[in-house]
């Protein structure tokens, strides 16, 4: 497999973070360029995380005395240092897309954890082992934004990163509604407890956004990629209520689910035994061998023991049992800053990189 330079945009923080734990060793792609705000940039990476480093291992050995440059004013730069960019940075949502837009059209493909150009309907949302096709829309997005090479795709927002994959290979009974309902871990606002001690021994009722991000986002990855963009999906029906819960990591989701031809419960662990996807079929660096793991324990998945199942890239699901409402429910957890955010975005450029998108 040929070897890709990258840069991380928005390296200092949580995400960035994970980027550079997760990239550290890769097979395929090698990090050239650290970015995040005028802040950090010409400090070393080192010095510009300083006490915000949140990794369970240390900050990558290569990346720590790296200088730190500034995501907007060294954009030119940057790109013409790499092959393309992860990026995962905390501005506002116009400023983002912006960035983003201007480094697809310096030629620099963008593998973005960022929710600006999720509605975008030439940008794919990709969770590639549900719809790696959606990037057939990428040829049109380059003609919108007059490039060659340069594009823009996006992952999903965390927060569906279990229930929409446990769900995906259910679909062929005709889901009709969904009621998710969950518990979010604190690394997913970017912090730790010691950076955010009230939430110890606390919850706490919303999360901006979160909700109709859960609620929109399963239609665009179930939609049908028509004439150069994605129309979303109409079915099913989903509604959610996301909490912020003192979870270090791992977002843990409590499913409902009504179907049009109700399934039995060993249909249903069938098809998540089964559930396999391109990832798995190309033996992707970063895909988990086995996508959904189900638990017959009544007191699983956990956050602290499930979360790192498969380097944090598989979905761990338990619980599952007829409901007097909805035909089925049962409980979900997917690690959020690895499948639900840096994991996710590695996984879906090494999917693109398989394709050729970066040649
Ligand atoms: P974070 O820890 O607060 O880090 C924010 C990053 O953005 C830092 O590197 C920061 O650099 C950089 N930044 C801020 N203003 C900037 C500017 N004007 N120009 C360039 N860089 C700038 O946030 P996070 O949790 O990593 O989240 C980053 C993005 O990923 C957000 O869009 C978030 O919604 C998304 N996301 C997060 C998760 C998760 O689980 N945490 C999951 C999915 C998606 P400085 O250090 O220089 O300020």
């Amino acid at each position: 497999m040929k070897e890709y330079r990258v840069g991380i945009i928005g390296a200092t923080g949580m995400v960035g973070q994970r980027f550079a734990t997760l990239l550290e060793n890769h097979p395929w792609f090698h990090v050239t360029a650290l970015a995040a705000s005028a802040r950090s940039a010409g400090k070393s990476y080192k010095e510009a995380v300083g006490s915000r480093w949140a990794m369970k291992t240390p900050m990558p050995v290569a990346m720590a005395e790296m200088t730190v440059m500034d995501a907007t004013a060294d954009a030119e730069t940057i790109a013409g240092m790499v092959d393309f960019v992860f990026c995962a940075v905390d501005m506002p949502k116009a400023e983002i897309l912006a960035l983003e837009e201007k480094y697809a059209k310096l030629e620099c493909p963008v593998m973005s954890n960022n929710s600006a150009g999720r509605g975008v309907a030439d940008i794919p949302m990709i969770i590639p082992e549900i719809n790696p096709e959606h990037a057939e829309v990428i040829a049109a997005q380059k003609e919108r934004l007059g490039t060659k090479r340069g594009f823009i795709a996006v992952k999903s927002n965390c927060s569906l990163q279990s229930y929409v994959p446990a769900l995906h290979p259910l679909k062929e009974f005709g889901i009709t509604r969904v009621l998710a309902c969950t518990y979010q871990a604190i690394s997913g606002a970017g912090k730790t407890f010691e950076r955010w001690p009230e939430m110890v021994d606390n919850v706490i009722p919303y999360i901006g956004g979160e909700e109709e991000k859960s609620e929109k986002e399963p239609m665009k990855i179930w939609g049908k990629v028509e004439n150069g963009k994605i129309v979303n999906a109409t079915q099913p029906a989903i509604t959610t209520q996301c909490l912020r819960v003192p979870v270090s990591d791992g977002h843990t989701a409590a499913v409902f689910v009504a179907f049009e031809k109700k399934p039995t419960k060993e249909e249903i662990l069938a098809k998540w035994a089964a559930f396999a996807g391109q990832p798995q079929s190309l033996e992707l660096p970063s895909a988990p061998k086995q996508f959904i793991h189900y638990f017959e324990e009544d007191n699983r998945p956990q956050a602290k023991l499930d979360r790192d199942l498969e380097g944090g890239m598989a979905v761990s699901v338990g619980r599952l049992r007829e409901d007097s409402q909805y035909d089925y429910k049962f409980v979900c957890l997917s690690h959020n800053t690895l499948r639900g955010a840096a994991g996710g975005g590695v996984l879906m450029a090494e999917l693109l990189a398989a394709k050729g998108y970066f040649d």
